[in-house]
Order: C-alpha cells, then sequence, then structure tokens
C-alpha cells in the first residue's frame, strides 16, 4: 500500500506515521529522514543538500524529489510505502504523480490527520521543557507535582519559542496556506480521507488502519 499521510503540526503525525507503518509492514519514508541519511552518507544529493542548510537556506525541490525518488527506488519501499512530509505542495504532489507512474505504480490512499487549530494551541502551548534535562512536561496532560519544577531532575520549565501561541498560530497559517491547495488536489484525484486526530493516540491509529482498509484502491 502507498501511502501520504498530512497534518497539521500538532496533530502527532510522526507517531501515527511511525504505528501506521508498523501496522502495513511497510517503511516509514519522512524528508527528515532522507534528509539525514543522505547528509551522514555523504552522498552527493546529501552534500548539495547541505550546502543550502549550512548557509541557512531552503533546500530546492530539485534536490528534495531526486532524494525521494533515490529513496523510492529502494528494495524496502517496493511494496509500499508511508511517506511523511513529502509531497508538500501541488507541484511536488504532481511530480510524485509522474515519478510512480514511471515506477509503473501511483498512491493508493492520502491520509489527512484533522485537528482544529484550538486543539493544536492547547496541546502545543501547554508544553514546558526542563532546561536542565530537556524533559517536556504538559501543564494539563503531563504535569510535574509542583508546577515549574521537572520532577526527573528538579530543574525549572520553561516554555520554548516554538510553543508560544503566536508561533503556533502563524504556523498553523502557513499550513494551511500551504496545504488546502494539496488537500484539494488528492480530494480532486479521489484518494483523500479524512482521519479525526482527537482522543488518545491509539484510537487515531485504529481510526486511520480502518480508513486504510476501505480505502477507495
Ligand atoms: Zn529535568
Amino acid at each position: 500500500m502507498r501511502v501520504v499521510l498530512v497534518g497539521p503540526p500538532g496533530a502527532g503525525k510522526g507517531t501515527q506515521a511511525q504505528f501506521i507503518a508498523s501496522h502495513l509492514s511497510i517503511p516509514k519514508i519522512s524528508t527528515g529522514d532522507i534528509f539525514r541519511a543522505n547528509v551522514s552518507g555523504g552522498t552527493e544529493l546529501g552534500k548539495l543538500a547541505k550546502g543550502y542548510m549550512d548557509r541557512g537556506d531552503l533546500v530546492p525541490d530539485e534536490v528534495t524529489v531526486a532524494m525521494v525518488r533515490d529513496r523510492l527506488s529502494e528494495e524496502d519501499a517496493q511494496q509500499g510505502f508511508l511517506l511523511d512530509g513529502f509531497p508538500r505542495n501541488v507541484p511536488q504532489a504532481q511530480i510524485l504523480q509522474k515519478m510512480l507512474a514511471e515506477f509503473g505504480t501511483g498512491l493508493d490512499i492520502v491520509l489527512e490527520l484533522v485537528v482544529d487549530d484550538e486543539e493544536v494551541v492547547r496541546r502545543l502551548a501547554g508544553r514546558r521543557t526542563c532546561r536542565q534535562c530537556g524533559k517536556v512536561w504538559h501543564v494539563d496532560f503531563d504535569p510535574p507535582s509542583v508546577a515549574g519544577v521537572c520532577d526527573a531532575c528538579g530543574g525549572e520549565l520553561f516554555q520554548r519559542d516554538d510553543d508560544r501561541e503566536e508561533t503556533i498560530r502563524r504556523r498553523l497559517e502557513v499550513y494551511q496556506e500551504q496545504t488546502s491547495p494539496l488537500i484539494n488536489f488528492y480530494s480532486d484525484e479521489g484518494i483523500l480521507v479524512r482521519v479525526d486526530a482527537t482522543g488518545p493516540v491509539d484510537e487515531i491509529t485504529r481510526r486511520a488502519l480502518a480508513a486504510l482498509r476501505t480505502s477507495p484502491n
């Protein structure tokens, strides 16, 4: 089964990608992992990508696409895969479609994890990180016994800039701008399935797997 997983920050996409891929016995392929593998493996593409990253520039689409193509050509991806973090936009989705057509195949399903903005803000803005050991707590879901103090090491807890409400809302806006056209593209293709990503983690996995079983293809 060939699956693409999309979802906003705070939807638990990384965790779900892991669970779903292992249930289906297919590799989870995330752009982050591909980048790291190419950079640490010292491939030509890795060196190219690293050059951009070291300069603080975005890695161009062609480089990302070439890495994805290499990864999808590997043996373990021939029976299926779960893509996380790619495609990010419609041009990338079109390139992926062409690439898979060359391989004689296509996507079976695109799973969209759906969480409303307020829930994302509640999840992310409640996070507190220990200055000393780096452990992450949550003011509502995983509070330390004394507010502001790490149970593990006694260190002081603080809110990372990334976890500030303004930052989260801005990231959600960017996500909407970039992803709505992508969602529409896959919806038009007839392969989009939306999965409610609120509630317990294993419940969300169960819903996602049920959606995959009823996939249009
Ligand atoms: Zn700590």
